[in-house]
């Protein structure tokens, strides 16, 4: 098994939509525990990426490989969650009526078991799972309450507890920072970076404060493939990026 190739490595993809290139021999690759902020105007082919790599959308042409063995073009999305790649919507998807720690707790179970045979009884190591779990979103206090009760953004730190507790390879996470206070908005780069010491993540963002306080290499997307890649203040200094966000 080859140690030293890149976790995620996309080659040429192209997407068609009738007639409609949504991705146009799109390159990239991510290597492990890094985190990477994928920026781009709409239309630029950010979401048709998330969906090539999750096995939602079939590629054109291209080939996109996990951990340089898996061949995801051939997978289907069951499989490919299985092989250790979360996704995290903008919509927080969290079982409001239950508590925070029972969310984590059927996150925890249910890579396991039947989501129908799950029980509330909880072993010590799922227990201790959770406390890990809880400390790192940063919800210990929250523990008990409803997850209708938190804020928008500690339902977001939420989900991607839950998300965690599937022990991903690589995490995708589109546009985590919108809605978020200030405060919020911080606190989610801070938990990423945390995230991304042992993971890979890839997030999808619009806010440009938020990717600064990311601090992490910035691809851009536009028309369907990189236009640039480097630190967020080498590709907003680059003239064909400028053109692109400026309009010119
Ligand atoms: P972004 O996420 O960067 O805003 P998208 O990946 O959503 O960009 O979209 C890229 C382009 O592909 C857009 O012009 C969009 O209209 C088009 N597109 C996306 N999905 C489909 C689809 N299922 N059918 C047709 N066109 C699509």
């Amino acid at each position: 098994e080859p140690v030293t190739q890149s976790l995620l490595y996309l080659d040429n993809i192209s997407v068609v939509f009738d007639g409609f290139r949504a991705l146009n021999k799109l390159s990239l690759t991510i290597e492990e525990a890094e985190m990477r902020a994928i920026i781009g105007p709409n239309g630029a082919g950010k979401t048709t990426m998330m969906d090539v790599i999750t096995g939602k959308t079939r590629p054109t042409a291209g080939e996109a490989m996990f951990a340089g063995i898996h061949d995801l073009t051939t997978m289907d999305e069951a499989d490919i969650a299985q092989l250790g790649i979360g996704r995290k919507f903008q919509t927080p998807t969290v079982f409001d009526m239950h508590t925070v720690e029972d969310n984590l707790l059927l996150a925890v179970k249910s890579d396991r078991r039947a989501f129908a045979n799950i029980t509330w009884r909880r072993t010590a190591h799922e227990r201790a799972r959770i406390d890990e779990l809880l400390e790192r979103i940063r919800l210990k206090d929250q523990r008990h309450r409803q997850a209708a009760e938190l804020s928008h953004g500690q339902k977001q730190w939420l989900e991607i507890g839950m998300l965690l507790a599937q022990e991903p390879r690589l995490l995708l996470v589109d546009e985590p920072a919108a809605g978020m206070t200030d405060q919020e908005t911080a606190d989610t780069a801070e938990l990423l970076r945390d995230i991304a010491k042992t993971r890979s993540v890839v997030v999808v963002e619009h806010d440009m404060q938020f990717v600064r306080d990311l601090g992490v290499k910035v691809t851009v997307l536009h028309e369907g493939s990189v236009l640039a890649e480097g630190s967020l203040d080498q590709v907003s200094a680059n003239e064909r990026v400028i053109e692109v966000y400026l309009g010119r």
